[in-house]
């Protein structure tokens, strides 16, 4: 599997075709209606700093590792065999290696990350829970989630 050395990296790099891609950007959260309150829990410099540290790994496992590190899903029913539905996920930004809960958008956003970044990472580690049995489906594509964009241009801008 080869990647460009600038992909991972998060910055700026050429493609094959000459073309300019951008760097990975912070965007901007959640809103102030987050019944969170994360922008008062973490300010802009402190989620530069966690975005730029991210990205700094330069290793996609790394950054998959932060990210099963800092999202914790748990079964909601404890003890019981349960549908892979009933799940709670909680989402945290570490800074100085304390874990501040923060709301999901704001967890995809300080990092820059697509969602469907993150539901590849967890479903690597999911050792100790079960693994998706259901093989059934495998060859479907299941992508739902277009933000962050894999293969779209957005150096429009
Ligand atoms: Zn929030």
């Amino acid at each position: 599997m080869k990647r460009k050395k600038g992909l991972n990296l998060g910055e700026e790099y050429t493609n094959r075709k000459g073309k300019v891609v951008g760097r990975k950007i912070m965007r901007a959260g959640c809103g102030t209606a987050c019944r969170m309150q994360c922008h008062g829990r973490i300010d802009r410099e402190q989620r530069e700093t966690i975005f730029h540290l991210f990205w700094q790994t330069g290793s996609i496992d790394k950054r998959g590792m932060y990210i099963c590190h800092n999202v914790a899903v748990k079964d909601k029913a404890t003890g019981k065999a349960t549908s892979r539905r009933a799940k709670s996920v909680k989402y945290h930004l570490e800074i100085d290696g304390e874990k501040i809960p923060v709301c999901k958008t704001f967890f995809l956003h300080t990092l820059g990350l697509s969602d469907q970044f993150v539901f590849t990472a967890l479903s690597k580690k999911d050792e100790g829970g079960h693994i998706s049995p259901d093989m059934r489906g495998r060859h479907k594509k299941n992508v739902r989630f277009d933000e962050g964009g894999k293969g779209k241009d957005k150096s429009s801008h």
